[in-house]
């Protein structure tokens, strides 16, 4: 049943220069049941509108289940809520609802591809499903489109360039469309499908999940199709 819950804020990292990735606790976490890719609603007691009602916001659960103890989020900078985020402090306390959502891998996905397309701060679902797939030591192949704009914006860098080390098969192609260089092999442009056909060669055996911006996965989406995935094999997650 989805329950609201008071957490406490007890860990705060400037993740990059608009971005702060932070932990929650809260009594009853330990009952508190989500899959990974699940987003919850979120608020602060004191931070309302002019009508004086609270301001609420999704924000997907960046940590995976198996990480116990606490939930993880990853928000970026946009305005009124993001900006709150970007100057609390350890303590804050927060309320969520949840968990909700179905951008979360089942049992049907075991034996295909994964084909993640992340839009900026979409990283964080997909930083939940990655969590998830290398507690399992998924033998699956994972591809990562990930698109950014600068080098600076390239959030969970510090955990993402080990991840070709942690799994069998991840392809990680982090497409950065100012083109500089983010510190591992990239794309020096959007994601298109002259990428999509180089890296993933043929749609075959392969489950796609999109996050990102509305335009980001109207766009990318398209593109799949045009590849030749049926959209029963595409997943989207609009931020
Ligand atoms: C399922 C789901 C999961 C999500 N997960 C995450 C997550 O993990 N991390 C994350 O960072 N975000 C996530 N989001 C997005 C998040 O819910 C918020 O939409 C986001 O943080 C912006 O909220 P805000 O209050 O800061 O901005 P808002 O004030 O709501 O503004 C949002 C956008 O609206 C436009 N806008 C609003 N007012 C104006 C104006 N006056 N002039 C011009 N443009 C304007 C701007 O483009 C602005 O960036 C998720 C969304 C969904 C639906």
């Amino acid at each position: 049943m989805v329950q609201k819950y008071k957490t406490k804020v007890i860990e705060i990292r400037e993740d990059t220069h608009n971005t702060r990735v932070f932990k929650v606790v809260f009594d009853g976490i330990e009952n508190f049941n989500f899959i990974a890719g699940q987003f919850v609603m979120m608020w602060k007691e004191d931070f309302k509108n002019e009508q004086g009602y609270e301001i609420k916001r999704a924000y997907s659960i960046a940590s995976s289940p198996d990480q116990k103890g606490y939930l993880e989020f990853c928000i970026k900078k946009e305005r009124v809520f993001s900006s709150m985020i970007m100057n609390m402090e350890v303590g804050t306390e927060l309320w969520i609802e949840g968990p909700h959502g179905k951008f979360i891998l089942d049992n049907k996905h075991r034996d295909k591809d994964i084909v993640f397309f992340a839009g900026g701060s979409g990283i964080s679902s997909v930083m939940s499903l990655m969590r998830a797939l290398k507690y399992e030591k998924s033998k699956q192949n994972i591809y990562l489109f990930y698109g950014f704009r600068e080098a600076k914006d390239f959030i969970f860098k510090n955990e993402l360039i080990t991840y070709p080390n942690k799994f069998e098969n991840f392809n990680f192609v982090p497409c950065v469309t100012s083109g500089q260089d983010p510190g591992l092999p990239f794309e020096s442009k959007r994601v298109n499908l002259e990428l999509i056909k180089k890296y993933l060669v043929s749609p075959e055996n392969k489950k796609v999940f999109i996050v990102g911006s509305g335009p980001y996965v109207v766009d990318v989406r398209k593109m799949c199709k045009e590849f030749g995935f049926k959209s029963e094999d595409i997943h989207v997650e609009v931020y």
